[in-house]
C-alpha cells in the first residue's frame, strides 16, 4: 500500500494537476454520498428541472424538505481532504479544481480557482428575473413564513433533501422573488434534466485540456456531466488517476485507481509532495491503512 501512495505522490509531484471532485470528498464532512459505499439507495427520486418548474405541489415538497436539510448543509465544515487539496494548490501542484459538489466546501477550505460545475446550494436564483440572492437570506424569510415548522429530519441527501409527511408539506409556505415580486425561486444548482451553463462547461474543458494529470477524488463518475472530463483527458492522452471508495465508471480509463478514505489519503499525499502544513491544516502525515491500489 505504501507503493500505491508513492505512485500517486510521484505522479502529483510533477504538477499541472486538475482535480475533479465528487460527493465522496464531502462524506467526512457529514454530507452523505448516496451513491458511495456509506450511502444506501436514495430515498427520493431526484427532483428534475421539468417537475420543479411545472408542478407547484412538487416545488412545495422540494422546498419544505430542502428547508429542513439546509441546516445540515449550512453547518457542514471542510474536512482534512478539502484542506489538503487547498494545500496542494498553494504548493503549486494543483492548477484548479472542478467540483460536482454543491456544498461550497472547497472554497470554504481556502481553495482558489474552483469551478462549481453544478452550482451552489447557498445561492438562490429567481427563474423570472434572474436575480441572485443568498440562501441565508431566503432561509430567514422561510423561517419567518413557517413558524413552528419542526418536522423531523430523518435523513439528508447531498442536495438537502429529507423525508417529510404529506400533511407537513401541505402546511409549508413557499416564497417568491422579492425583487420582481412573482418569480419562482430555485436553489442555484443544476437539477437533473437541466444542462450545465455552456461557458462553465467550456471553462472546465479548457482546464482539463491544459492539465498534465486529471485527479478524480470521490466520484463514481456515474453522470456524464463529470465523466465527460475523464473521457476528454483519456482521448488527449492525459493520465487519469481515480481515488474513490468503490469502483467508478471511469476506471477503464485510469492509469491508477486507489480505494482509500480521502480525509486520510490526501493529507498524506500533501505531506509527501508539498511538505507539512504551515498551520491550520491537520494532516496526519500517516499513510492510510487499508489502502488498496490497482495500477493499470
Ligand atoms: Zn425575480
Amino acid at each position: 500500500m505504501t507503493e500505491t501512495i508513492d505512485a500517486l505522490a510521484g505522479l502529483v509531484a510533477g504538477g499541472g494537476v486538475v482535480v475533479l471532485s465528487g460527493a465522496g470528498l464531502s462524506t467526512e464532512s457529514g454530507i452523505p454520498d448516496y451513491r458511495g459505499p456509506s450511502g444506501a439507495a436514495r430515498r427520493h427520486t431526484p427532483m428534475t428541472y421539468q417537475v420543479f418548474t411545472g408542478d407547484a405541489q412538487a416545488r412545495r415538497r422540494y422546498w419544505a424538505r430542502s428547508h429542513l436539510g439546509w441546516r445540515v448543509i449550512a453547518r457542514a465544515a471542510p474536512n482534512d481532504g478539502h484542506r489538503a487539496v487547498a494545500r496542494l494548490q498553494r504548493g503549486g501542484l494543483v492548477d484548479g479544481v472542478i467540483t460536482q459538489n454543491v456544498d461550497g466546501l472547497h472554497t470554504a477550505a481556502g481553495s482558489p480557482r474552483v469551478v462549481e460545475l453544478h452550482g451552489r446550494l447557498d445561492e438562490v436564483v429567481c427563474l423570472g428575473c434572474g436575480n441572485q440572492t443568498s440562501r441565508e437570506e431566503l432561509d430567514r424569510r422561510l423561517r419567518e413564513a413557517n413558524p413552528g415548522f419542526d418536522a423531523r429530519v430523518a435523513a439528508v441527501n447531498p442536495d438537502g433533501d429529507v423525508d417529510l409527511a404529506d400533511d407537513e408539506v401541505a402546511r409549508f409556505q413557499t416564497l417568491d422573488c422579492t425583487f420582481c415580486g412573482t418569480g419562482v425561486l430555485k436553489p442555484d444548482v443544476v437539477f437533473f434534466g437541466e444542462t450545465v451553463p455552456a461557458p462553465r462547461v467550456a471553462r472546465c474543458f479548457d482546464m482539463v485540456q491544459r492539465a498534465r494529470l486529471l485527479l478524480v477524488l470521490g466520484s463514481s463518475l456515474t453522470v456524464m456531466s463529470g465523466r465527460r472530463f475523464v473521457l476528454r483527458a483519456a482521448k488527449l492522452g492525459i493520465p487519469v488517476v481515480i481515488v474513490n471508495q468503490g469502483p467508478t465508471r471511469g476506471d477503464g480509463y485510469a492509469a491508477l485507481t486507489l480505494d482509500a478514505p480521502l480525509g486520510r489519503l490526501l493529507p498524506a499525499l500533501a505531506d509527501r509532495t508539498v511538505g507539512a502544513p504551515a498551520g491550520g491544516d491537520v494532516g496526519s502525515g500517516v499513510v492510510p491503512t487499508g489502502l488498496t491500489g490497482v495500477g493499470r
